[in-house]
């Protein structure tokens, strides 16, 4: 399997190039694969191996791989502006696509600030809730908070809203606190009770602590419908309604970080719309550019929008980001967002997500599988693992087998998970479905 000694690419990679994510030392027994281009549902190495990329090049690729009509899109801006600075300066791009994405939330959320990854679209809205609230005297409220198993990203202000300790906990002295508060997660439910029944009581441990602290805390940051990060922890929707409700009633900002969420990946564009909430402000990247360039931006309200808008500087919101804005990526936001109209991608999805669901049944009854569950585009299930060791070398042995049999697979610790692009075939469905269990079988024999 592995060809580190025929291939150049992978020696000097990993003698230059820093790996994220990465224990490198790793890399001496886990294969490092050499991509050289990709097509569709599939990428392809250096000797012409392909690989199913059933989790769309970590959760951002929508439309697979050389879309033809996203690279015309972009071969024809390129040729037109590939940046300019958007302080000062705007173009069609951000403003078409500003337009179109306040369009999709019927105008509750009208300004968008751009950025280029998810961690700092983060930021971004941690620092625009605080500062809104500054801005409207209420300069005690500071605090901020996350739920039990929050991914955010990794920057500093965005770990310290991120409740994963693999990632958090060497760099604890860094961060300031987030108030944690428990999960909805359904798995939680006891026997007889409902996911709706855990999504209440975890409200009611929101509210116990915005009784007591509302004063001072600026917002509280959630990933709607799914935690994907820690392990795809899926959530009644009628949670993000009672959120809604308790940051109404407690004078709290609603941050929804839709960063994995959006853009289609739960079955409606935004995963809020099946709530039929809006939060203060959404963050979104990963597959706003269909996997094609980083962008990421933050939506807000008109009201919070309001609060910064004045004669005076320091009202204003300061933050910058060199490639605020970037042509060429707003560029590939408009080609995928025209994807979508075009070939009603949500309505094709729901047929898609049935075949898949169906095609997974046979792995959904398993014995060895607990909690198979589905939220529009993302499947997870957890393996049922009695040994220690075998546990925590599942998910290397997983991707390993998965790479033998041309799949492009990562779960985290001993939840599978899928997230292909929205256009797998029926036969790449087969395909997928029927490896998939194959190798789960192969690596929970071993
Ligand atoms: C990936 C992710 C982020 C961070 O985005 P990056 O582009 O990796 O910085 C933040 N929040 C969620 C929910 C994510 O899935």
């Amino acid at each position: 399997m592995n060809n580190a000694q025929t291939n150049p690419w992978i020696a000097r990679s990993l003698k230059s190039v820093w790996h994220p994510c990465t224990q490198m030392k790793q890399h001496e027994t886990v294969p490092l694969v050499p991509v050289h281009r990709g097509q569709g549902a599939w990428l392809f190495d250096t000797d012409g191996k392909r690989y199913l990329d059933a989790i769309s090049s970590w959760w951002v690729n929508l439309f697979g791989h050389a879309n033809p009509r996203i690279n015309a899109a972009l071969k024809a801006q390129l040729d037109q502006l590939e940046h300019a600075m958007l302080a000062g300066f705007t173009h069609e791009p951000v403003v078409e696509l500003s337009e179109r994405l306040s369009a999709l939330t019927g105008q509750a959320l009208g300004h968008c600030f751009y950025a280029s990854d998810g961690a700092s679209a983060v930021e971004i809205a941690l620092k625009m809730s605080f500062h809104a609230w500054r801005n409207a005297g209420k300069s005690d409220k500071q605090e901020f908070v996350c739920l039990r198993g929050s991914y955010h990203g990794e920057t500093i202000g965005a770990l310290a809203v991120t409740d994963v300790a693999l990632f958090r906990d060497a760099y604890g002295p860094l961060l300031r606190n987030a108030h944690v508060i428990a999960s909805p997660d359904a798995r939680l439910a006891r026997d007889g009770e409902t996911a709706a029944e855990v999504a209440q009581w975890a409200a009611n441990r929101l509210e116990n602590l915005l009784q007591q602290r509302a004063g001072n805390i600026a917002a509280i940051i959630v990933e709607p419908l799914v935690q994907c990060a820690t392990g795809f922890a899926m959530h009644d929707s009628a949670y993000l309604q009672m959120l809604r409700a308790l940051c109404d009633r407690y004078q709290v900002h609603l941050i929804a970080d839709e960063i994995a969420v959006g853009c289609g990946r739960t079955g409606t564009f935004f995963a809020c719309e099946q709530a039929g909430i809006w939060p203060d402000f959404v963050c979104l990247s990963k597959g706003i550019s269909g996997g094609y360039l980083p962008l990421s931006l933050v939506m807000t309200r008109d009201d919070i929008y309001q609060t910064f808008y004045s004669a005076d500087v320091t009202r204003g919101f300061l933050h910058s980001h060199s490639y605020t804005g970037n042509p060429l990526a707003c560029r590939a936001a408009l080609a995928t967002l025209d994807i979508f109209e075009q070939d009603d991608v949500l309505a094709a999805n729901r047929e898609r997500a049935t075949r898949i669901t169906q095609a997974l049944q046979p792995l959904a009854a398993h014995p060895k599988v607990r909690h198979f569950r589905q939220r529009g585009m993302i499947w997870a299930f957890d393996a049922v693992i009695e040994d220690p060791a075998e546990a925590a070398s599942f998910s290397r042995r997983f991707f390993t087998s998965a790479l033998e049999h041309e799949l492009l697979l990562r779960p985290i610790g001993n939840t599978v998970y899928l997230m292909p692009p929205f256009i797998l075939s029926d036969d790449e469905i087969s395909l997928l479905a029927s490896r998939t269990q194959a190798v789960f079988e192969q690596v929970m024999q071993a």
